[in-house]
């Protein structure tokens, strides 16, 4: 059999929505095979503008907040609504030190063995440039194949969080309950782009505490500047208990309400649309940065100008005309 039959092959399949052709799909777009990488083109290709648009929840929170619980109480949840839900680990730790915060135990046992759920790990990727690029091919892949919802999970470490919210139409904080004092340790650039907090854990003992966190992240959001994508009373606190299964459903509907009005007022597109044209030109700076180090003369000269940036022996904007001069016309 071509490649070509394959990949036409899978490409049914995941039309069909069949999860094994998904996986492999997947595996596909993270291979940096050159000849995977080729079919993946292909496959990207072929599926493009088959499926449907899913919803795509970005979700962050740090180790221990209890975003595999949530995961799994909100994914079972849609299930048995009848939805058929994804869910993408992005973990920036696997990257740095081949170890992963997301991967390491079991996780949404329960979810994973439902057949309208698909969950997948962390590609092992050695750049953020590289799990971005892979998520985001993943995400079509689950939109073709006709997934409702994509959560694309995240931990509170590192620049993950801005990249994920690129690629999503909303973006969930989780958070543990905490005195005021770790209010202000939740930082700023984060709370700008979360469109709703959930307080976890609000159960048992914690339950008064979370309920306080929830009263002050409430108040430091209605100090933000009003955003534009936003209805009133957006961005939101509330809490919730993955454990219990509480508030997991007005977090949805929630949810729900700020897609709906998004769609409505033309923001859902426009967002998308900025989403779009923003990993274009990431690409491209990307593809030309990686374009300039194939050549070895280039790539030593990047590595001594970046020491001599660093040691005050030229200034960034000269080495980088020195740099870009270099590059064939
Ligand atoms: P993750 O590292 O963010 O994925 O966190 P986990 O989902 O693995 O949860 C970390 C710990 O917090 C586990 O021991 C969970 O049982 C616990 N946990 C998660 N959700 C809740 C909750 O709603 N209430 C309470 N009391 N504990 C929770």
């Amino acid at each position: 059999m071509t490649a070509e039959l394959d990949i036409l092959d899978l490409k049914d399949r995941i039309l069909a929505g069949e999860r094994r052709a998904l996986a492999r799909a997947v595996t596909l777009v993270e291979s940096s095979r050159a000849d995977h990488r080729a079919q993946a083109a292909a496959l990207l290709d072929a599926l493009r503008g088959h499926g449907r648009e899913a919803l795509r929840i970005g979700l962050s929170g740090t180790p221990g907040v209890g975003k595999s619980t949530f995961i799994e109480a909100f994914g079972m949840m849609l299930t048995d609504a009848g939805l058929r839900v994804a869910v993408l680990a992005v973990d920036p730790s696997s990257a740095r030190s081949g170890g992963s915060i997301l991967g390491d135990k079991t996780r949404m046992e329960q979810l994973s063995r439902v057949p309208s759920a698909f969950i997948r790990p962390s590609p092992s990727q050695a750049s953020l440039g590289g799990v971005a690029r892979r998520t985001r091919a993943a995400v079509s892949l689950c939109e073709a194949a006709g997934f409702d919802v994509v959560l694309i999970e995240t931990v509170g470490v590192g620049q993950s969080e801005t990249m994920v919210a690129e690629m999503c139409d909303l973006f969930v904080l989780l958070l543990a309950p905490a005195g005021g004092d770790e209010l202000q340790g939740v930082k700023r650039g984060i709370m700008e782009i979360a469109d709703l907090i959930l307080v976890n854990k609000a159960d048992g003992d914690l339950r008064a505490t979370a309920t306080r966190t929830v009263a002050d992240y409430a108040g430091a959001l209605r100090l933000l500047r009003k955003r534009p994508q936003d209805p009133e009373g957006f961005p939101k606190a509330l809490a919730v208990s993955a454990v219990e299964g509480a508030g997991i459903e007005t977090a949805w509907a929630e949810m729900q309400n700020l897609a709906q009005w998004r769609r409505e007022a033309g923001i859902w597109e426009e967002t998308r649309a900025t989403q779009a044209a923003h990993w274009f030109e990431t690409e491209l700076r990307e593809g030309l940065l990686a374009r300039l180090r194939e050549d070895q003369t280039i790539r030593a000269a990047i590595e001594t100008r970046a020491r001599d940036v660093a040691e005050g022996k030229i200034s960034p904007d000269a080495a980088a005309a020195e740099i870009l001069g270099k590059m064939a016309p």
